[in-house]
């Protein structure tokens, strides 16, 4: 018996033991194909020498030094970096070690915010329904995943959920993109309204809705009108980039190809690439400095924010990427990897729809596709398919369906940026032969 505290307590996990490029090798020394980067983290695959070798040097220098005593170079050098990169408006980075870390940080630092300017009625929140933000009790309150928030609602504070922007399911028949978004955009100001413009604080949104939806970006002009109205009523707009930001889909940050700049954006899993757990709050100028001539401090913290090691890690991972031009090389995969999977699974009577951006793609699965009818959830289709897909040596990262009864099941591909066009043709036929087992 493993006396490791498993999720799944029942369930038998091969061992890994070591990572070469875009696969993962177990204990008895079979090679899986990490087309999901665990939950899109391994941006840069498993063995990364440039990487490893950065970690060896921070470790052998300085491991960690906590933040009430020091900053620290890697911290100083991943913040310019970053910043430098941002969308502008952008001015300072808080880092912690991961999601759920980074968008509890967001929050808490748009409710001071509101109470270093005098406004303490601002304690609302606008968040999506069919969202997911993180598994703590504050990002889990913000999340609109019904599946992960049930059990523990009685633990959550309140947050209103307006609909997610899921043109797949909810443009109506004859309704422009534009036309869908003016639509979601009306419902947001009018829960602004409900409440009243001047209690809420702040909306939260994924740009391109990751592990609740798979890989669902926003219809064009969408998030433009968002910022609009959050402009309009005083609100902080908090763009969550935790799945999809560092590049996932294409540009460093998600929002860029929206056009729009956020108050508060949040990172992770892409940052360090796996190689360390870390995660960053990327905070505005108007944010920062009130906070800085008000009280002068934000009244938050981790033990671990800012680790000397994880922060060297993340920097070498961002380096590397920028250094051998992989952005440019994510748009083209992610190009050849949507058509590959159009190819293959257009036709399919259980693919619904093929979306994404970048090496970002998700695959959505239906009963019947005319109806877009959700799978039975008792049928717990994702689990057969992940452990048919492992069976074949393929890792995805496929998700239950039917939150709120309205979504389908979904596969979530997320592979790391190194991958070779050949490697793009090896998930796709693994994908296929573990669908046609499955179905
Ligand atoms: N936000 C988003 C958009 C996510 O996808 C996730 C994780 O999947 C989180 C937050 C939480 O991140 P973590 O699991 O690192 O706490």
């Amino acid at each position: 018996m493993s006396h490791v505290f498993h999720r799944h307590l029942e369930q038998h996990y091969p061992t890994a033991v070591g990572g070469e490029g875009p696969y993962l090798i177990d204990a008895e020394g079979r090679r899986y194909l990490d087309a999901c980067g665990g939950a899109a983290v391994s941006c840069l695959g498993h063995s990364d020498a440039e990487v490893i070798e950065a970690i060896r040097e921070q470790v052998g220098r300085l491991a960690y030094a906590h933040t009430s005593f020091f900053t620290s170079e890697p911290m100083e050098a991943l913040a310019d970096f970053l910043i430098e990169r941002a969308p502008s408006g952008l001015s300072s980075v808080y880092f912690v070690s991961g999601g759920s870390e980074a968008v509890e940080a967001a929050l808490k630092m748009a409710r001071q915010y509101f109470l270093e300017r005098g406004e303490p009625q601002r304690k609302h929140l606008i968040a999506r329904r069919q969202s997911y933000h993180g598994n703590t009790l504050g990002a889990l309150a913000t999340g609109g995943n019904t599946w992960r928030r049930r059990q523990f609602e009685p633990m959550l504070v309140e947050v209103s959920h307006v609909s997610p922007c899921y043109a797949y399911r909810d443009q109506a028949p004859g309704e422009t993109p534009e036309a869908y978004g003016e639509r979601l955009a009306a419902e947001l100001e009018a829960e602004i309204e409900r409440l009243g413009p001047e209690t809420v604080m702040a909306f939260v949104a994924e740009p391109v809705v990751g592990a609740t939806l798979g890989a669902v970006p926003a219809v064009p002009g969408y998030f433009k009108r968002v910022r609009e109205i959050c402009d309009r009523h005083g609100i902080l707009l908090i763009l969550d980039e935790v799945m999809c930001g560092m590049g996932r889909t294409g540009s460093l940050f998600a929002a860029e190809q929206e056009g729009v700049v956020p108050d508060l954006t949040t990172i992770a899993k892409g940052l360090g690439g796996g190689y360390q757990p870390i995660g960053a709050t990327l905070v505005s100028e108007r944010i920062r400095s009130a906070i800085a001539e008000g009280s002068g401090f934000f009244q938050h913290g981790h033990t671990y924010i800012g680790h000397a090691t994880a922060c060297a890690a993340a920097l070498a991972v961002q380096r590397a990427i920028e250094q051998r031009d992989l952005l440019s090389r994510v748009r083209q995969l992610g190009e050849g990897l949507q058509q590959r999977l159009v190819d293959r699974f257009a036709d399919h009577p259980h693919v619904g729809d093929i979306r994404g951006r970048g090496l970002f793609r998700g695959l959505e699965l239906v009963a019947e596709r005319d109806g877009k009818t959700p799978f039975d959830p008792s049928r717990k289709l994702h689990a057969e398919i992940k452990r048919t897909a492992m069976d074949e040596g393929l890792m995805c990262y496929p998700m239950g369906g039917t939150i709120d009864g309205r979504s389908g099941d979904h596969i979530l591909l997320a592979p790391p940026f190194i991958l070779e066009p050949y490697q793009l043709d090896e998930i796709v036929d693994k994908l296929d032969i573990s669908l046609k087992r499955v179905f």
